[in-house]
């Protein structure tokens, strides 16, 4: 068993293994709440905790000190009040139309995009006299969800829109974050300042994880840190302080001598160069790893067996791939731990090689894996 796989034998019988260790979530947490110094930080669990499972994360999160969630939808945060009856919970995509009072009833907070939501939520709240919560989204420049200039004028123009509920927070969102040196950061910057110029006064929030790198001017009052708990990076290489939370393991199904001009896989697109032994390992496009990675289209990604980097080749199947075994001094036995991505490889690292992103890799590694959440 490679070092750091999961201990249990049992589990690695003929499936994935996911391991999630929550302490280094918890860890990565204090560390964006250092870096976000005295705005509060609020974490992004959306996409079930970007795939690693929000029964588990939001609960540790919350342990760790988290008070604020962010969600995209509203079965999302039906499914996290569940979870936590007393945090505050803000929804990204908005107030669908006729659910101002089920947002009431679960105290979900709305992300407000447009006028027409903003009197929607402003009705129901005027209707039952509560001055419930809700943000207002603003688009800087991004052009996804939010208000826009032409809104703001409106809204300065109609200042009773704000009344009878509360305006909790003031967010926008970064476009370019995850790299420093784009100009883009300063431009949504000044658009977000000239943005609360003409808003009620309320608390403010523009940094994602990349943003919180960005420096101070970006903290504003609250951060929306995601990929960072993870562990996955915030400008493509990931900060050496923040810690490894998943890890995926496969177990090596077999292995086979390949001869000169054999090919592997489907479509037969990896001929053999030379004499060589290949391994099968007990991952695939069904567990979320995409065709991309390999040798088939453009770059070439490995796997690890201890610490032994070994090429995938070939097409990848739904339940499996091909990993070149050749340089290895002795075979790997039958069952040993592959490491996908983990200790030896981080998540952006294994995603850079099949030209995505960590958090494409993470929320797309679907639910045949045997999960296991470690402290
Ligand atoms: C997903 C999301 C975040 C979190 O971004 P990370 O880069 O994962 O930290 C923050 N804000 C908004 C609006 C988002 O959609």
């Amino acid at each position: 068993m490679a070092a750091g796989a999961p201990d249990d034998g049992g589990d690695m019988l003929d499936c994935g293994v996911l391991s999630i260790h929550l302490n280094a979530l918890c860890d990565n947490y204090q560390h964006m709440k250092t870096l976000s110094k005295t705005a509060e930080t609020a974490c992004v669990v959306k996409a079930d905790a970007y795939g690693l499972c929000l029964a588990e994360v939001a609960p540790a999160l919350q342990q760790a000190g988290c008070n604020s969630f962010f969600v995209a939808q509203t079965q999302e945060a039906l499914d996290l009040r569940a979870l936590l009856p007393d945090v505050t919970i803000y929804v990204l995509n908005g107030l669908p139309d006729g659910a101002a009072a089920l947002f009431a009833e679960h105290q979900l907070r709305p992300c407000l995009i447009s006028q027409h939501q903003m009197r929607q939520w402003q009705g129901f709240c005027q209707q039952q006299e509560i001055p419930n919560p809700a943000a207002l989204f603003v688009d800087t420049g991004f052009n996804r969800l939010g208000l826009g200039a032409t809104d703001l004028a409106d809204l300065a123009a109609t200042p009773e829109i704000f009344d009878g509920w509360t305006l909790s927070l003031i967010a926008s969102h970064l476009a370019c974050a995850d790299d420093a040196d784009n100009p883009m950061n300063r431009a949504q910057l000044e658009r977000f300042k000239d943005a609360l110029a003409q808003l009620p006064e309320a608390p403010a929030s523009l940094a994602n994880s990349g943003g919180v790198f960005l420096g101070d001017a970006y903290l504003f009052d609250m951060t929306r840190v995601g990929i960072a708990l993870y562990g996955g990076a915030h400008s493509g290489q990931a900060d050496d302080a923040l810690q490894t939370v998943v890890r995926l393991y496969a177990p090596l199904l077999q292995t086979r001598a390949l001869s000169l001009g054999e090919t592997v896989g489907y479509g037969a697109t990896f001929t053999a160069p030379h004499e060589m032994q290949i391994g099968l390992v007990a991952v695939g496009y069904g567990d979320g790893l995409s065709r991309n990675y390999g040798d088939t289209i453009g770059g070439r990604s490995y796997v690890y067996i201890d610490a032994q980097p070994a090429p995938i080749v070939g097409r990848i199947s739904m339940d499996s791939l091909a990993i070149d075994l050749t340089d290895f001094a002795t075979l790997p036995p039958i069952g040993s731990a592959v490491e996908v991505f983990g200790q030896h490889q981080q998540i952006d690292t294994m995603a850079a090689s099949g030209k995505t992103i960590s958090y494409e890799l993470l929320t797309s590694l679907g639910t045949r894996y045997k999960r296991k959440w470690t402290t």
